[in-house]
């Protein structure tokens, strides 16, 4: 079938159903998910109200979230650090491991491997604290020589064998889009899941990794919030809150005008249950009253998406 023969077969089968009204109903109704979707709130230890670990677990909770997002200092201390957060009714949400200095995606070949293998030490913990994944950036700006078009490819070359191991940690590898500011490889959410599908088709498995969205990097890269989480759909496994770069950029979300109703209009489309995780600075003089205050605002925000 040549190129004229194939749109005109595409235009008859398209007229012989009942138009193009009817495709978009029939795809709307098999994927419109927003009676599963869930608010699920977790954050990050920084961006808590609080002194030490322990204070700032307890405000976590008090205000209404159910887990905590750890950073690189709990890889090999899963156990303590699951029985932190358990101790004051938490779970851990993920793991913000970030790039290893870029190492897994060096021009350097000698510095992979040891990358490689500091990834599935995360990764193991991630599995013993029941974490849903360990956030993996490929590169930030200057930390590699190859292009983009070699560091996908070489992502496709690793990544399946470790996607094979975070499944049988019982987890996954999350892959962060950045902005440009930080990062010009992967800056959009569906970049990410493409990757990732690439990655799990080439792996034979159908979970192990996954893509995630953060609104302060979103707020740069991406056209629709909403468009770029249905992109993700399935393989969208975090989400990352934080106001967007408007002044004061990156604080707790409702302290500079960015809204969150479109991107959550997207994450309810999609039946979303994962964690949406604080990773931001704070602008209230109060942080416990600051806190407070952007969690009510994130969940009229969801209310009204
Ligand atoms: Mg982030």
């Amino acid at each position: 079938m040549n190129r004229r023969d194939f749109f005109g077969a595409s235009a008859v089968v398209g007229l012989g159903l009942t138009g193009a009204s009817a495709f978009a109903t029939q795809t709307t109704e098999a994927t419109d998910k927003r009676a599963d979707a869930k608010l699920r709130i977790s954050s990050q230890v920084g961006p808590a109200p609080g002194g030490s670990l322990e204070e700032k677990l307890a405000k976590i909770k008090q205000y209404g979230c159910e887990a905590v997002e750890y950073g690189g200092e709990c890889v090999g201390k899963g156990k303590e650090f699951r029985q932190k957060a358990e101790n004051e009714g938490l779970k851990v949400s993920v793991i913000c491991w970030g790039s290893h200095n870029g190492d897994l995606c060096s021009e350097d070949v000698s510095k992979r491997q040891p990358g490689v293998d500091d990834l599935k030490r995360a990764l193991e913990t991630a599995g013993e604290m029941g974490a849903n994944g360990v956030i993996y950036v490929p590169a930030f700006n200057g930390q590699t020589k190859l292009t983009n078009q070699e560091i996908r490819k070489l992502l496709l070359e690793f990544m399946p064998d470790l996607a094979k191991f975070a499944k049988d940690c019982g987890t996954n590898i999350i892959l962060e889009p950045l902005c440009r500011m930080e990062a010009y490889f992967l800056r959009q959410v569906a970049d990410g899941a493409s990757i990732a599908r690439d990655v799990l088709r080439a792996a034979g498995i159908d979970s192990g990794i996954g893509v995630m969205g953060d609104f302060y990097h979103m707020d740069t890269e991406e056209t629709s919030q909403m468009g770029a989480f249905i992109s993700a759909g399935s393989l969208l496994r975090h989400v990352h809150l934080a106001g967007g770069v408007e002044n004061p950029r990156r604080t707790y979300p409702g302290e500079n005008s960015m809204t969150f109703v479109d991107g959550f209009r997207g994450l309810k489309y999609i039946g979303y249950q994962g964690f949406c995780s604080f990773e931001c600075g704070c602008e209230a003089a109060d942080k416990e009253e600051g806190f407070k205050k952007s969690i009510e605002f994130l969940r009229a925000q969801w209310d009204e998406a």
